[in-house]
């Protein structure tokens, strides 16, 4: 790809994950599990890319996906602005365990990322505590899930996943618990189990544990990388959109990140931020600044509005305010060293939900991987 496609191919992903597209054609998409979600998973131009595709407003995105001649195609009118291979439907789906349980309850594929939310339930869900951009329960209440995965068919999912459909590595996230670790500890066994079984690199998130010894104890566990996702940065829009995030306030995500950094190292520990929640840009900035100086990966992505949940009727923000947090952040990152190619499993390692990889390989930035189309892209300079 040319320099100059390249950079065609970048405005445009970075279009489609505010606008969306609309699907004229087969797409494997992810409606519902914890946190934002409602994902259309497709290869752009040879990018690996999530974009919105069943919230309202995406009827009114110009963009659309066609079959074609040339197999499919990224459309405005009548105009095909890049060539589309959308995600297939994995050859594990059509398996189940012993029991009876279809390998796609268990766990689902996010373009090379095999994806389980561990406990499909949440003590926030349902009361006033809980975060409004969430599905957790939408897919559990909709039956395309289970409550709780099991260590055992996640692994059995996990050989499946890597074989059948190459899965290289795994996410595995879980509802907050009321328990001291949040979660941490089942979440920990479960990845020990998928790389005992399959040995992909796990990345597992969870909520700050009050006893910060647990990330220790996850870290014995086999993990490679963790996720504690504190959302957004401005304390305000945080009390509104996850209060019960909030009731353990900012700093104990910064204490949970820095001791996670201890034990897991540099860029191995990240947090989303998600744009277009009301949050105050300065402050955003400058937080995701002081957390790249710890050593935390912040994985910056647009608001995209889940049907169903609370902000179900929200738009993502404009292309524009959320290329600028990533401008001013990006180059921080690159300063620090903090890059997606060392990132060793989870959401940054694989970063089709967020358009930061296309600045990631401008003037400054990491070399690219020989044959990832993502982190090829150039940094469109501002
Ligand atoms: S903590 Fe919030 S985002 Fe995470 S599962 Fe619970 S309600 Fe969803």
């Amino acid at each position: 790809m040319s320099q100059m496609s390249r950079s065609v191919t970048a405005d445009l992903i970075a279009e489609l994950q505010s606008a969306g597209l609309r699907v004229e054609a087969e797409l494997e998409t992810r409606q519902g599990g914890a946190g934002p979600s409602d994902a259309g998973m497709l290869w752009i131009d040879g990018v690996p890319t999530t974009v919105p595709t069943s919230a309202a407003y995406v009827a009114q995105s110009p963009y659309a996906l066609r079959a074609d001649d040339d197999g499919f195609g990224i459309y405005r009118g009548a105009t095909r602005l890049a060539e589309a291979r959308p995600a297939p439907q994995p050859n594990f789906y059509k398996m189940q365990t012993a029991a009876g349980v279809p390998y796609w309850k268990i766990a689902l594929m996010h373009l090379d990322s095999l994806a389980s939310t561990v406990l499909q339930t949440c003590a926030y869900w349902g009361n006033s505590d809980q975060c409004q951009f969430c599905g957790i329960g939408l897919s559990l209440a909709g039956g395309r899930t289970i409550a709780k995965k099991t260590p055992e068919m996640l692994a059995e999912v996990a050989v499946a996943a890597k074989e059948l459909d190459g899965a290289v590595d795994a996410t595995l996230t879980t509802g907050s618990t009321a328990t001291p670790d949040r979660g941490a500890l089942y979440v920990g066994r479960c990845a020990q189990a998928v790389k005992d079984a399959a040995g992909l690199p796990v990345q597992v998130q969870f909520e700050p544990p009050s006893d910060l010894d647990v990330l220790s104890q996850v870290r014995d566990l086999g993990v490679d990388s963790v996720g504690i996702h504190v959302e957004t940065f401005d304390p305000q829009v945080l009390a509104r959109v996850a209060p019960g995030k909030a009731r353990w306030g900012i700093e104990a995500y910064f204490a949970a990140w820095e001791r996670a950094v201890e034990v897991f190292g540099p860029g191995q520990v990240s947090t989303y931020v998600i744009l277009g929640l009301g949050e105050d840009p300065a402050i955003t900035v400058e937080s995701c600044k002081r957390a790249v100086e710890i050593g935390v990966y912040p994985f910056i992505v647009p608001l995209r509005p889940v049907p169903g949940t609370i902000l179900g009727e929200s738009v993502p923000p404009p292309r524009d305010y959320v290329e600028n947090i990533y401008r001013q952040v990006v180059p921080h990152m690159h300063q620090h060293g903090l890059s997606a190619a060392t990132v060793r499993a989870g959401c940054a390692r694989c970063q089709a939900c967020s358009g930061m990889a296309v600045l990631e390989q401008g003037p400054g930035g990491p070399p690219a991987p020989p044959g990832d189309g993502r982190r090829m892209l150039p940094l469109q300079v501002a």
